[in-house]
């Protein structure tokens, strides 16, 4: 049996945000993944924020200085800044750069799967993988959407998640007609979802859609594979010369965006990232929040008791609920009227900065009076 101050399990952006910022504690890190990074999951899209803030510029593939909203009838408003604003990063070259943080603060092993969790009236005792068994004072839960303390811990919650399920191409030798990101919406494309196509490089991009199920199954059910197939297939795509040997990866996976928990933590364990739904259903944007929840709670422990950094990451993730309840609120009008609900997202990512896109989400839907809503975005919207 082996003991630490704290145990991490998860090596993706939020257990490696978390293990690059703690500072003088015995921490380990554990992931059940031989190759950290692989299998990609992740579009890795992200705003310039992410690369400032985190010190992430050499995973950068492409960068673009706008992009596109493209609905189903074909209307695209396009949007353009003076410098870069969004990004393809190299996945597993952002999980290198972080884990070379992280290795000199923390011992990292990989792989090793968490098979057990055992704990006694809510706390955690120790974990167990194949070959041994972990103490740990303090866990946090940095497993994404296997979240596989938290549901040892809250299995409500763990059972409520509502799940994004995504799947991408990246392709070479297109012909791409716009260095734009573009993200596409409409029920002809998918229900209850939205697509995109992201450029890697002069001639790559990754092309791919993810489809928000609320609750169990959705209202449409939708072969993920065949729905991208149509949606390459169809005349609304930016791209030519698609050819099924030109696919060079497929990526895919499921992003967590229910409401992120309300209470964070659990005795001895905390939970950041995805596991905590750290992640906008708006834009599929989910890196940079766990990087973010991550370096929170681990600045909150630095300089703090386990109690006071409770509070402190307690505050933060309040604030970060009521910035994803808006991204919900879209999600819920979005599904009542997707038209009015993406009219409202075309005007609020007018500035790309979300902070600002979910204030004015707010605003438009602010009370309850629906209508007033469908009398009042069209007039001041494109
Ligand atoms: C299709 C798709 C497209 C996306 N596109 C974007 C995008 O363009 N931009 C963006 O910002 N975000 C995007 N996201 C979301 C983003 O990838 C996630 O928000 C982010 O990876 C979450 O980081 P995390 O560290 O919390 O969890 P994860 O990245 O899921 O990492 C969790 C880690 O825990 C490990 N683990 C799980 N269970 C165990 C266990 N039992 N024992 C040991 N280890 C375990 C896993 O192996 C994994 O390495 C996308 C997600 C999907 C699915």
């Amino acid at each position: 049996m082996v003991k630490y101050d704290i145990i991490v399990v998860g090596v993706g952006p939020a257990g490696l945000g978390f293990a690059g910022h703690i500072l003088n504690k015995n921490v380990l890190v554990i992931d059940r993944k031989d190759e950290l990074g692989l299998p990609i999951k992740s579009s890795a899209a992200t705003f310039t924020e992410t690369l400032i803030d985190f010190e992430l510029g050499d995973a950068v593939r492409h960068s673009s200085n706008g992009f596109r909203i493209i609905l189903d009838n074909g209307f695209t408003k396009e949007f353009h800044y003076e410098k870069p604003v969004l990004h393809s990063l190299d996945f597993p070259r952002m999980i290198q750069i972080l884990y070379e943080r992280a290795k000199k603060n923390c011992e990292i092993i990989h792989p090793a799967s968490v098979e057990h969790v055992n704990t006694k009236d809510g706390t955690i005792e120790s974990i167990e993988t194949e070959d041994n068994i972990f103490k740990a004072d303090l866990f946090i839960d940095a497993s994404g959407e296997a979240r596989i303390l938290l549901k040892h811990l809250d299995p409500p919650y763990y059972q409520k998640q509502w799940l994004a399920h995504g799947l991408e191409y990246e392709v070479t030798g297109l012909g791409l007609n716009t260095d734009y990101f573009d993200f596409f919406f409409g029920n002809n494309i998918i229900p209850e979802g939205y697509s995109w196509v992201f450029p890697t490089g002069n001639t790559t991009a990754r092309i791919g859609l993810g489809k928000l199920v609320p609750g169990k199954g959705g209202q449409k059910k939708v072969n993920l594979k065949d729905a991208l197939h149509d949606f390459i297939s169809s005349d609304i795509i930016s791209v030519n010369n698609f050819h099924e040997n030109n696919i060079m990866e497929t990526h895919g996976g499921v992003m967590t965006y229910y409401k992120p928990l309300k209470n964070p933590s659990f005795n001895n364990c905390f939970v950041i990232g995805d596991a905590s739904s750290q992640s906008s259903c708006l834009l599929g944007e989910g890196i940079r929040f766990s990087l973010k929840s991550a370096r929170e709670l681990a600045i909150a422990l630095n300089s703090h008791d386990m109690e006071t950094a409770r509070i402190y990451y307690q505050d933060y993730i309040s604030n970060m609920t009521r910035h994803f309840n808006n991204c919900m609120l879209f999600l819920h009008f979005y599904k009542l009227a997707p038209d009015w609900g993406i009219h409202a997202l075309i005007k609020a990512l007018a500035d790309y900065d979300d902070t600002n896109m979910l204030r004015i989400l707010r605003s438009e839907f602010k009370g309850t009076d629906f209508s007033r809503l469908l009398y009042t975005v069209p007039k001041n919207l494109i």
